[in-house]
Formats: structure tokens, sequence, C-alpha cells
């Protein structure tokens, strides 16, 4: 059947979200998901129970109308609690601004409230247990397999919108057809996902308004609020080492290694064997792909485009900002699909490519650098910049996590930024003893004041 209908491959989290875009422009959408309907369905979670949400996200959500229908899911976490050996915790705030907070949410609760917004536009035909098999991206035509039954139709669509995750099937084909090539580069360390459950009384074992971590230099374990008392817990290892996945073997290797690393986690988590044996251990890496579009006909976005390694929380993120600065593509283009997409992906890629990185980066940052004095230190030494600069000098977490100015830019700035604070702590103990006036000259010759709208900080606390 012809149909010059956009389709969207994949009803994830940036597919469903794309969706909604589409239809509030207009567009008679349909939306392509291999998965059963997860509004009637209980999947297993797959990956990520829950996932920290910043300001880009929710910019995405409030221009798309449906920040207010997802705002009840949402935890706040102030900061990072640091567990050390001995249980042992200390807080180490996110920003020196109380209000700068991220939120822990459920994947599952905010694909389904997502959907629902899609299908409540009634521009949006939902093809659930329709896997996407084959794709001809110069043609417009799709392949697609009714799972049940393995029956598979072609389908013609113009455009097609990719948003079929990080081991994207139109990546492959869109790749295949340009002769061009994806690096995939698979982290040598993987995840395996546990849970603390609530206690009696159904509440959580820790304080919920934190994300807590276990640092232990080479690896780490880190836990999440969920809204029924659980947290979900994430132990991040080397998949060979010592320790590695390949050494937690047995029930009793896997008890004595959380027994001496993670003690107080290990005492909340009366399944661990358990879990750690019956959830699967998950793969990390980042998606470098060279082309994102094909004329006006197919665009990847999300995960499809540039996964991410999770370790700054943005993965989510970035692939709502996509949705979010493909709409102003479309709307600066009057519609051209064709000029929206080049300038899309044009102005795009070096921002993906600069939140990579720091993806990559803040893992060292999560599992190390934080119980290192030295970094309290800068931390500290760039609040107190912050406060007498706050148009120049933003840590470079918050320009990441609470404010929405290009990616690339954070980047760029972090670097000038992280130069300043090491020359600034050189040979001190404590922030008394900056040389101020030395630091105000530092960043006023070195950084350029941040235009207003990027430095907007939009996600108050929630409700
Ligand atoms: P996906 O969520 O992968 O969705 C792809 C969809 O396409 C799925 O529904 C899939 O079933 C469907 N699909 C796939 N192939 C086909 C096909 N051939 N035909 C039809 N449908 C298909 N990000 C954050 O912002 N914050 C976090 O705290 C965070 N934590 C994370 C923790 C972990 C352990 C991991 C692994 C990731 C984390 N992320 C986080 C990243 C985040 O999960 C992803 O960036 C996000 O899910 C990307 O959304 P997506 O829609 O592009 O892809």
């Amino acid at each position: 059947m012809a149909t010059d209908r956009p389709a969207i491959i994949g009803g994830g989290l940036a597919g469903s979200l794309a969706a909604i875009y589409f239809a509030r422009r207009g567009h008679n959408v349909t939306l392509y998901e291999r998965r059963p309907d997860i509004r009637s369905h209980e999947l297993p979670a797959g990956r990520s129970i829950n996932l920290a949400l910043a300001t880009r996200g929710i910019a995405a959500l409030e221009r798309a109308g449906v920040y207010e229908s997802i705002k009840n899911l949402m935890l706040p976490m102030r900061g990072r609690m640091i567990h050390d050996r001995a249980g042992k915790t200390s807080l180490q705030p996110y920003s020196r601004n109380p209000d700068e907070v991220i939120y822990s949410i459920s994947r599952t609760e905010l694909n389904r409230r997502l959907l629902d917004a899609a299908e409540a536009t009634g521009h949006v035909t939902m093809k659930f247990d329709h896997c996407c098999v084959g794709i001809d991206p110069a043609g417009g035509g799709l392949q697609i397999e009714h799972e049940p039954e393995a029956r598979v139709a072609d389908r013609t669509h113009k455009p097609i919108i990719a948003a079929d995750g990080a081991g994207s099937i139109v990546r492959r084909a869109l790749m295949q057809a340009t002769g061009e090539q994806t690096d995939e580069a698979i982290l040598d360390h993987a995840y395996k996902e546990l849970s603390i459950p609530p206690d009696a009384n159904g509440r959580h074992r820790m304080d919920p308004a934190a994300l807590h971590i276990w640092p232990r230099g080479g690896y780490m374990l880190i836990a999440l609020p969920n809204l029924d008392g659980s947290f979900t817990v994430t132990l991040f290892l080397a998949k060979d080492g010592e320790p590695g996945f390949n050494t937690l073997t047995t029930a009793s290797a896997v008890e004595a290694f959380f027994r001496e690393q993670f003690s107080d986690a290990a005492s909340l988590m009366p399944e661990l064997a358990e879990l750690f044996f019956s959830n699967p251990t998950g793969m990390l890496g980042t998606v470098w792909c060279p082309r994102w579009h094909d004329g006006g006909r197919v665009l990847l976005l999300g995960d499809a485009a540039h996964a991410i390694v999770p370790f700054h929380g943005q993965g989510m993120n970035c692939a709502f900002e996509d949705c979010l600065l493909l709409d102003e593509a479309l709307e600066r283009h009057a519609g051209d699909f064709s000029r929206a997409f080049a300038d899309f992906a044009a102005s795009r890629k070096p921002d993906t490519d600069a939140i990579a990185n720091m993806a990559l980066e803040n893992y060292v940052e999560m599992r190390d650098s934080v119980r290192d004095p030295g970094f309290q230190l800068r931390k500290e030494i760039g609040w107190q910049l912050e406060a007498r600069h706050p148009d120049r000098f933003v840590p470079r977490y918050s320009m990441v996590m609470f404010r929405t100015l290009p990616y690339a830019e954070a980047y760029e700035r972090g670097r000038v930024q992280q130069d300043i604070l090491m020359r600034l702590s050189e040979g001190i103990d404590s922030a008394d003893d900056v040389d101020w006036k030395a630091a105000d000259s530092l960043v006023t010759e070195r950084l350029v004041r941040i235009p207003v709208s990027a430095r907007t900080q939009r996600n108050s606390r929630a409700g």
C-alpha cells in the first residue's frame, strides 16, 4: 500500500516524543514498534528501569506540551550521596543553587505517558508488534514484519524517522546505501541491574532525594530511587578483570564481592545473588555515525544516530533535545524536510560528539574523582567563581544538566574552566587561599558571557 505519511520506526523514548512533535505540525504519522504495547503488557525492562531526567529533556517535553502530564513521575535528586567502604555517607550537591536538581523517572511509565499523548493527538497510528526488517532509503520503502504472524509487508513512507535505538536497522541500511561506516565503540565495562526493595512500610531504605554512588576507583555501584519505595541499583564493572563480570560466576563470589566492596548496600539486597544471575549483563558503547540523513527521505534520531555511554545521564535528554531541535529546524525551513534534516544534522553533530566524550569522561569522575580532595577543592572554587561571575563561569556539570547551551560549547568552555581551576588550586588546600583578584581576571579574560537564552535554568523543582 503506497502512502506518503511520515513513518517513525521505534516507539521508545525518542520515537514517541517525535511522533507528538510531527502530529502537532499536522502530519498523520505511523509509528512502528517491534514490541507489544507497553501500556497493556508488562515487559522486562531490558535496561535501566529508571533514568535521570534533566533540563534539556524537560525543555523538549515542555515544548511538546507533555511536561505537565509526567511531573508526578519525577523524584528530585539534589546531589550524589557517596558511600565509602565502611558505609559512611557524604552528600555532594549537584549545584550551589538548591533548585538545580535532576529527577529520577521510570522509563516505562514515561514511555507509556508519551505514547498516550501521541495517541491523544488523533494523528498517530500505532503499530505495535511491527518490526522494521528492511528499508530502501532512496525509495522510501520499508519491510515491516508483523511479529506474531511473521508476515512481512511492504510500506512506503516519506519521510522515515529512525528512532530504533543503538542497534538501528535503519542506520545500517543507510550506511550500506552510502558506503559509509559507523564506529560502534563498545566499552570494556558492562552493567547489571539489581534492586533495593522498600522497607516493611513501603518506604525508601536510603535517602530518596539523592543519587547514591559507591565509587571504587575502577568500578562503581549506583542507585536511583523509584516512586514505589525501591531503588534500582546498577553495578558498572569491567567485563574481564579482577574484579570483573568474568570472576563473579557463583552466588558466593557475588555475595563476598558485595560484602567487601558495598557492605551497606549488600545488607539491603536480600535477593542479591538471585537478581544478579537472573538479570542480563548489559553492554555499553558509543555510536559515532558519520551521516544521519538521506535528503529529506530518512533521518536518524536519538540513540539510532548517536548512542552514548550512560555516565552523564544524558542519552534520553539528548534524544529529547533532538526532537525539539528538529522541530525548530522544520519551523525555520517551513516544513521542507530536505533542508530541515540537513540543517539539523549539520548543527547537531558537533554537540552529540561533545556529549559522547563528556559521558565517557564522567565515568572516571563518578567512579574515582569524587573521592579525591583535589576534585572537591576545584568544585568549591568553581562554585565561588560561578557566584562571582554567573554569566561567564558555570561548572561543566551544570552547563550539561541545568542549562541548554549547545553541548559543544559546554565542552569547550569546560576545558577552559578546568584549566583556570587547575591554576587556581595549585599548591593550596582550601578555597580561602585562592587569589580572587587573579581569579576574576582569568575568568573575564578567558570566558565570554554566556548568551542569556542558554543561561535560562528551566527545571525548577517539580510539583
Ligand atoms: P530506545 O530507548 O532504545 O528505543 C528504541 C525503540 O525502538 C525501542 O522501543 C525498540 O523496541 C524499538 N525498535 C528497535 N528496533 C526496531 C525495529 N527494527 N522496528 C521497530 N521498532 C524497533 N539517559 C538519560 O538521559 N538519563 C539516564 O539516567 C540514563 N541512564 C541510562 C542507564 C543505562 C544503563 C542505559 C543503558 C542507558 C541510559 N540512558 C540514560 C540512555 C537512554 O536509555 C537512551 O539514550 C534512550 O533510551 C534513547 O532513546 P531512543 O528512543 O533513541 O532509543
